[in-house]
């Protein structure tokens, strides 16, 4: 069996005057910020205020100067986004092309859409989603069926995906499709990634209502679509590679186990310090989030040295989502008797409560989350 090579990771005292920064500005522009929009945590979005980030250097801060970015470190933007999930803002709008699209483009179409897109998402105004999931095709992505048929000087695609969050707020969509044919003896060959404009004739996007009733995710349909050659990400036939490298950063993040701070925060503010049950209840949950950020510290020190964090970045996924699925029940157990109807806490509660199930479905089921780590340490 291999050993998971998670070092630890220290931040270090220069980003200190950084982090200080972050939260003067969120508490300046997020005082009025209501605790259950905070509850929302990176689900919420706000144009207005990813554009604002944008303006403060705060988003493609390690990309390079060319494309718009700042070209500091991976653990200065770890604080930022640090602060920003403590304080539960709203960034959902730029956290996907922020996060894996912008990355994804520098790596494999540096000299033609990372030149192109980068600045603008740097800025906070290109908004960006993933089509990865279709009817019937989630963790086994190797059977997408949209399919891109090769035509003068593009692409023609048809096919539907499904769960694309923020589609209905976005410019383009990262579409993994079938470019070559299917071959059962390798399932992961002639799969490709194309930029799609999401405004281009033939594309439908259509809202799907989640359990509480808000519109995150969507149906989006594509009829005889047109792609230029240039928006062809990478090569083709080498989608399964690139997707791979994607899903290592849409795992990484500190967001896979901080979704649920507000309701932790309301829960130290419900507590009676008189009651031990609660001391011990919540010192549990404070040891519980020191070890995932530790672990999280960790997987940001290897995307800091150029290392794949894919089986490391699916630990602390698994175990973070863990953790906030943990909190709802823990503030029904702890509160659910004594919480006043429609207080705070009973708000973040509520929202939670129907949001956290599916903490362990987004970016990866927790099954398909076990198995690469089962693979990564030579279990399977
Ligand atoms: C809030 C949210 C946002 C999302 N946003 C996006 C998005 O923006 N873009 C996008 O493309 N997708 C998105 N998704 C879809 C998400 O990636 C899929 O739901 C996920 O990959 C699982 O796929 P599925 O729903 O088809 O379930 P299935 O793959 O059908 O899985 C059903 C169950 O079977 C288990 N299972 C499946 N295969 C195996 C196996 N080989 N071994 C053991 N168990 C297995 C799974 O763990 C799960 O419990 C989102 C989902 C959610 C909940």
């Amino acid at each position: 069996m291999q050993a998971l090579d998670i070092r630890p990771c220290h931040l270090g005292v220069q980003v200190q005057a950084l982090r200080t920064e972050v939260r003067e500005f969120l508490a300046e522009t997020l005082k009025d910020f209501p605790p259950h929009e905070r509850a929302k945590n990176w689900n919420g979005a706000d144009l207005e205020f990813s554009r604002k980030l944008g303006e403060r250097g705060w988003l493609g801060m390690t990309w390079p100067k060319r494309y718009g970015g700042h070209e500091r470190s991976a653990l200065e933007r770890y604080v930022v986004l640090e602060e920003l999930l403590a304080a539960g803002a709203p960034v959902n709008a730029h956290w996907i092309a922020e996060r894996q699209s912008g990355p994804l483009l520098m790596k494999f179409s540096p000299e033609v859409l990372a030149p192109r897109f980068l600045p603008a998402i740097a800025r906070g105004e290109l908004m960006i989603c993933i089509g990865m999931s279709e009817p019937d095709v989630g963790s086994d992505l190797a059977s997408v069926r949209t399919r891109a048929a090769k035509v003068d000087g593009g692409w023609v695609v048809n096919g539907s995906k499904v769960w694309t969050t923020g589609a209905h707020r976005s410019q383009y969509m990262v579409t993994l499709l079938r470019t070559g044919p299917k071959d059962e003896s390798n399932r992961h060959a002639g799969l490709s990634q194309l930029l799609v404009d999401l405004q281009a004739p033939g594309v439908t996007v259509r809202p799907i209502y989640n359990m509480i009733g808000e519109h995150d995710f969507n149906e989006v349909f594509l009829e005889n679509v047109f792609v230029p050659d240039d928006f062809l990400i990478g090569q083709p036939g080498d989608g399964w590679k690139q997707v791979g490298a994607e899903l290592a950063l849409e795992r990484s993040g500190p967001e896979r186990y901080l979704s649920c701070t507000q309701l932790y925060l309301e829960m130290l503010d419900a507590a009676d310090p008189q009651n031990l049950r609660h001391a011990v209840s919540l010192g549990r949950v404070a040891a519980r989030y020191a070890a995932l950020r530790q672990m999280s510290l960790g997987v940001a020190g290897m995307l800091a040295r150029g290392e794949n964090p894919a089986t490391p970045a699916a630990l602390v996924k698994d175990q973070g989502a863990l953790l906030e699925q943990s909190l709802p029940d823990l503030a029904h157990d702890l509160f659910g008797g004594v919480r006043q109807p429609d207080s705070r806490l009973d708000q973040v509660m509520r929202y939670l409560t129907q949001t956290a199930p599916s903490f362990s479905l987004r970016g990866g089921t927790r099954e398909i989350l076990r198995g690469i780590i089962a693979r990564g340490l030579g279990l399977r």
